[in-house]
């Protein structure tokens, strides 16, 4: 187990300072643009394809750091250039992960090249759980898969909404119903194969924020997927659904009801770290800016005013940096999350980005309410942190009742 650290290493620094460098030349000066198109931005994956940036391999890398500093610091950087566009880079590790997490070998070495396509034709993947009835609630989904073992193929029906990059995804990870009596435990994830019949995407949404990154809703209108394409295979899933029926018949499979898994814990700090990453950028603008703007023949950071607001700005941002650092840390090495460490972070970065941001646009005055400077954009896109991934209110009850020892349903 690594001790917990709060300094990089060497190849660690080296690490963000190469991200930092594609952030600041690549990501930032595109930001407006593909925020104002409100498209994916393909030439800046596909550049972030050709350094090695869009890729599992990369992911990996920074995935297994046993200090657990990888995978936030690169979040951080990625979106501390644009969250729009740096999103539409990591959206596919969505479901990536849904592969690594419950795939096979085969699984994983056949789908996730496909996701990610090559430099010269660069893919994207979408993770599809949400639906319109089924947001925080998720063991409310309705989308079914029904095992025709005649052809050793899944029919799958639904509709689900907000994928990251749904749609226009060459692999679609989707999570569906496979056991209606057993809540969220009845649940299993497919692969839909690029180009598979039945599969549509539905509305694409204009959003506040991070435009640069496609949400829609997906389709799924009898939706047949070979028998290999149910992740981890039918036989680990028949498995896990007969002890989820013992339980319940023993009295305790109670239905988990909401969002609030434990699972969850671990990818929290990534999204944290993202919001940690836009908050910084807004802070760096409004900083210089408060040390360049003059009103009455002086920089307006003299007043206390201001330099206070900076400090708290500041302060809020090294917080949940760390309270990141110590969940993934957490996350990597095993640690239980006896606190809820991983929903503290994320609960704490998103709110803080919220807040800087908005602090942001007072400190640029009249200037920061236009798109002329990014930070209204900046804020704009910090508010999608405090609701995807488990909205605040869901962190608060994962907390709440983890501290309460209350069961999470
Ligand atoms: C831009 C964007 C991208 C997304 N990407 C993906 C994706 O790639 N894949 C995917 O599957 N999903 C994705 N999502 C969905 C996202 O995870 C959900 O929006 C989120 O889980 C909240 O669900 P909901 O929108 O249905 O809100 P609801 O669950 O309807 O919540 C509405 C409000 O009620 C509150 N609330 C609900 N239950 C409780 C409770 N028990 N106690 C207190 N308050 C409560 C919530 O906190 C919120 O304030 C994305 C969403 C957005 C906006």
């Amino acid at each position: 187990m690594a001790e917990f650290t709060m300094e990089l290493n060497d190849e660690q620094r080296e690490v963000r300072d190469w991200l930092h460098g594609f952030a600041a030349d690549v990501i930032r000066p595109a930001a407006a643009e593909w925020d104002e198109r409100e498209e994916t931005p393909w030439p800046v994956i596909q550049e972030a394809a050709k350094v090695g940036i869009y890729s599992l391999d990369f992911y990996a890398q920074q995935y297994f750091d046993p200090t657990g500093l990888g995978i936030p610091m690169a979040m951080e950087e990625l979106f501390w250039g644009d969250a729009g566009i740096a999103l539409s880079i990591v959206g596919t590790g969505l479901a990536a992960v849904g592969v690594l997490a419950n795939g096979t070998e085969e699984q994983i070495g056949t789908w996730i090249p496909q996701m990610y396509g090559d430099q010269n034709d660069v893919k994207v993947a979408a993770f599809c759980s949400s639906e319109p009835d089924a947001g925080s609630d998720v063991a409310s989904m309705r989308t079914r898969a029904v095992y025709d073992e005649t052809k050793d193929e899944w029919v799958i029906n639904g509709t689900k909404t907000w994928a990251t990059n749904g749609g226009i995804a060459n692999v679609h990870v989707v999570v569906a119903v496979v056991d209606p009596e057993l809540g969220s435990k009845g649940h299993a994830s497919f692969i839909v194969p690029p180009g598979t019949p039945g599969l549509a995407q539905g509305q694409k949404f204009k959003k506040h924020g991070i435009r640069a990154s496609h949400t829609a809703e997906v389709i799924l209108d009898n939706v047949r997927v070979p028998g290999s394409c149910l992740l981890g295979g039918k036989e680990k899933l028949d498995e896990r659904l007969a002890r989820a029926r013992e339980r319940a018949k023993a009295g305790g499979g109670e239905r988990v009801k909401n969002a609030a898994m434990a699972t969850f814990e671990a990818s929290r700090p990534a999204v944290g770290a993202m919001a940690v990453g836009t908050a910084r950028a807004a802070y760096e603008v409004a900083l210089d800016y408060a040390k360049t703007r003059e009103q009455f023949g002086r920089p307006i950071i003299d007043n206390q005013g201001v330099a206070f607001q900076l400090a708290d700005m500041r302060t809020q941002i090294d917080a949940a940096r760390l309270l990141v650092w110590r969940a993934s840390w957490m996350a990597v090495n095993g640690k239980p999350f006896t606190a809820a460490e991983g929903s503290m972070s994320k609960l704490f970065a998103s709110e803080t980005a919220k807040k800087v941001t908005a602090q942001a646009i007072q400190i640029l005055g009249g200037n920061g309410y236009t798109r002329e400077y990014p930070v209204e954009r900046m804020h704009r896109d910090a508010a999608i942190y405090t609701i995807f991934e488990g909205t605040s209110e869901i962190q608060r009850l994962v907390i709440a009742r983890t501290l309460s020892g209350m069961p999470l349903r």
